[in-house]
C-alpha cells in the first residue's frame, strides 16, 4: 500500500486547472477542468489512508474517501466507482457543490502543513467518467412491492429518498410544483458551479428507473396531504425552504428590488432555454447595471457571481460582518473576487433611494459589539457613517424561511418548530402524522445538497422499516380474521 499511496510529502496539491478569470466570467462553464486520469491517480495517492479518517466522519453521508482514493490511486476506477455511489446518490454534484473547506478537506489530517487531500474533484473525476462509460445504470429492484410511496418535492433530499426505496422495489411517485425535477439543484444553484446536465441526466436516470413524476403539481393547491396519504402507503415531506428573509428599509419597495430566488431562478431558466419574459425586457438581467447584492451566504455569492457574468458595470457585495465572519464558503468569496465582485464589509443598507425605481443605496458602517447567546459578533452601526452608492439593481439575498406547511397542506395537526421547521423523531424519521416523514432543508432549515441526500437515504431506510411493519400487522389481521 506504501508503494502507491502517502505521495503528499512529495507531491503537492493540484487542484483541477481553474479557467481564467477574465474569460470564465464571461460564460456559464464550469470554473474548473476535468482531472486528467493521471493527475487524479497522483492527487489519490497523496493520501496517508488514516486508520481514523476525519475526512470520512465530517463528509454528511460518510463517504469511503481513504478507499476510492486508493483505487482511483491504483487505476481501478470502476471499483473507486462502485464504493463512491455505495453511500452517495448524486457523488458528481457533491465533488462540484459541497463546500469542501469546512466539510471532508476541511478535516483532511494532512492539510496542516501540506494542504489536503483534493477530495471532491476526485470524487467528481471518478463519477464523470463512470458516466462517460456507462457504468451508472437505474436501479433495478429483484422484486417489485406493491406498498407505494409519496414524495412531496424532487430537490436532493426527495430524488435520494426515491432511488433507495426503489432499490429495494417499493412504488414511488415524486410530486413537483416545478416544471422540472431537481428542486434548488435545478433553479437555485447556478451553471458555473453545477452544469444543468448534470442534474438532468440524473433525473432522467430515475425516471427510467420508474420513479413516477408529476410536474407542475403543487400539494396544498393540486392535492391535500390527505389526499396523499388516502393514495400512498408513506408519505415524505421534502419541499426545502422558500420563504426569503425581508429588509425592513425605507425603500425597499422600490422597482427593480428583488429576492435571490427571483434573479437566480429567471437566469438559470435562460440558461435552460425557456423563454423569461421579465429577463428578456432587461428587468432581471444585470447588463449594464450597478449591481447592489446585500448578504454573505451562498446565496449571495451566486447572485454577484450571476451579474458579473450578466455584463453588470459594477457589483458590489454589501455584508454586515466582516470576511471572517461570513457564513458563505471561503473558496467562493476568493473566485467572486477574481472574477470582479467588490466586498464591501461591515456594511448594511439603511435606505434604497430613488423615486419609482431605485438608483442608488445608501449605506452605513457597521462594527462587530459583543457576541449573542450563539457566539457570534453583534454587528451594530457606527453614528455618522452614512454613504451612498449607485445602485440600478438589488438583489436580497438574506436566507430562507419554512413556508406555514400546516395551512398550506391543510393539515392544521402537522407539528412544526417555532421557526416552521416540521418536527420529526430522529430516529423513526417520522412526523407526528403517522406514515408521514420528512427529509431535507424543511427539517433542518436552509442547508446543503450533501445533507439533504443523508437525510433522503435515512427517510427512505426509515419508511422501507414502517413499510415492513406494516405489511407484517395486515398478514397478521389477515390470519386472524
Ligand atoms: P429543495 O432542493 O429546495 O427541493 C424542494 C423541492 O420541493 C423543490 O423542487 C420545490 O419545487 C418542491 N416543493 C416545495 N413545495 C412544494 C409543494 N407544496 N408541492 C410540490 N412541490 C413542492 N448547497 C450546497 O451543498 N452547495 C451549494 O453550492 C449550494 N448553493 C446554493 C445556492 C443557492 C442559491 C441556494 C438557494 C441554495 C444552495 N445550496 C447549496 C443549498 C441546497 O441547494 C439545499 O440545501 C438543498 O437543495 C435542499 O434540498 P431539499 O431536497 O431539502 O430541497
Ligand atoms: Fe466531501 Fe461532499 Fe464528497 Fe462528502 S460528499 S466526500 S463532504 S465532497
Ligand atoms: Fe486520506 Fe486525508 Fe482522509 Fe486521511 S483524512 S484518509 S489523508 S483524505
Amino acid at each position: 500500500m506504501t508503494e502507491k499511496m502517502l505521495k503528499f510529502v512529495d507531491v503537492p496539491q493540484h487542484m483541477p486547472d481553474k479557467r481564467d478569470a477574465a474569460l470564465r466570467n464571461k460564460d456559464w462553464g464550469e470554473i474548473y477542468e476535468e482531472f486528467q486520469t493521471e493527475r487524479a491517480a497522483e492527487q489519490s495517492a497523496r493520501c496517508s489512508q488514516c486508520g481514523i479518517p476525519f475526512c470520512q466522519i465530517h463528509c454528511p453521508v460518510h463517504n469511503n474517501i481513504p478507499d476510492w482514493l486508493k483505487l482511483t490511486a491504483e487505476g481501478r476506477l470502476e471499483e473507486a466507482y462502485e464504493v463512491s455511489q455505495a453511500t452517495n446518490n448524486f457523488p458528481e454534484i457533491c465533488g462540484r457543490i459541497c463546500p469542501q473547506d469546512r466539510l471532508c478537506e476541511g478535516n483532511c489530517v494532512i492539510e496542516k502543513g501540506f494542504e489536503s487531500v483534493t477530495i471532491g474533484s476526485v470524487e467528481k473525476y471518478i463519477t464523470d467518467t463512470a458516466w462517460e462509460q456507462g457504468w451508472v445504470k437505474p436501479v433495478q429492484p429483484r422484486i417489485e412491492r406493491p406498498q407505494s410511496v409519496g414524495i412531496i418535492g424532487g430537490g436532493p433530499g426527495g430524488l435520494a429518498a426515491a432511488e433507495e426505496l426503489r432499490r429495494v422495489g417499493h412504488q414511488v411517485s415524486v410530486y413537483d410544483r416545478y416544471d422540472r425535477m431537481g428542486g434548488l439543484m435545478i433553479y437555485g444553484i447556478p451553471n458555473f458551479k453545477l452544469e444543468k446536465e448534470v442534474v438532468e441526466r440524473r433525473t432522467k436516470l430515475l425516471a427510467d428507473a420508474k420513479v413516477d413524476y408529476h410536474l407542475n403539481f403543487e400539494v396544498g393547491k393540486d392535492a391535500s396531504l390527505a389526499d396523499l396519504r388516502e393514495k400512498h402507503d408513506a408519505v415524505l415531506i421534502a419541499t426545502g425552504v422558500y420563504k426569503a428573509r425581508d429588509i425592513t428599509a425605507p425603500g425597499v419597495g422600490l422597482e427593480n428590488v428583488f429576492q435571490a430566488m427571483d434573479y437566480l431562478t429567471a437566469s438559470n431558466r435562460k440558461g435552460l432555454g425557456d423563454s423569461v419574459p421579465l429577463f428578456e425586457d432587461g428587468t432581471l438581467n444585470a447588463d449594464g447595471k450597478h449591481v447592489v447584492v446585500v448578504g454573505g451566504g451562498d446565496t449571495a455569492m451566486d447572485c454577484v457571481r450571476t451579474a458579473v457574468r450578466q455584463g453588470a458595470k459594477s457589483v458590489k457585495c454589501l455584508y454586515r460582518r466582516d470576511r471572517a465572519n461570513m457564513p458563505g464558503s471561503m473558496r467562493e468569496v476568493h473566485h467572486a473576487e477574481e472574477e470582479g465582485v467588490e466586498f464591501v464589509w461591515l456594511s448594511s443598507p439603511k435606505a434604497f433611494l430613488g423615486d419609482d425605481v431605485v438608483d442608488g443605496v445608501r449605506a452605513h458602517r457597521m462594527r462587530l459589539g459583543a457576541p449573542d447567546a450563539t457566539g457570534r459578533q453583534t454587528p451594530r452601526p457606527v453614528d455618522g457613517s452614512d454613504y451612498t452608492m449607485p445602485a440600478d439593481l438589488v438583489i436580497k439575498a438574506l436566507g430562507f424561511d419554512p413556508e406555514d406547511l400546516p395551512t398550506l397542506f391543510d393539515e392544521p395537526a402537522l407539528e412544526v418548530s417555532r421557526w416552521g421547521t416540521v418536527k420529526i423523531d430522529f430516529k423513526s424519521m417520522m412526523t407526528n402524522l403517522d406514515g408521514v416523514f420528512a427529509a431535507g432543508d424543511i427539517v433542518r432549515g436552509a442547508s446543503l445538497v450533501v445533507w439533504a441526500i443523508r437525510d433522503g437515504r435515512d427517510a427512505a431506510a426509515a419508511i422501507g422499516k414502517y413499510l415492513e411493519a406494516q405489511s407484517e400487522q395486515d398478514q397478521t389481521l389477515a390470519i386472524a380474521s
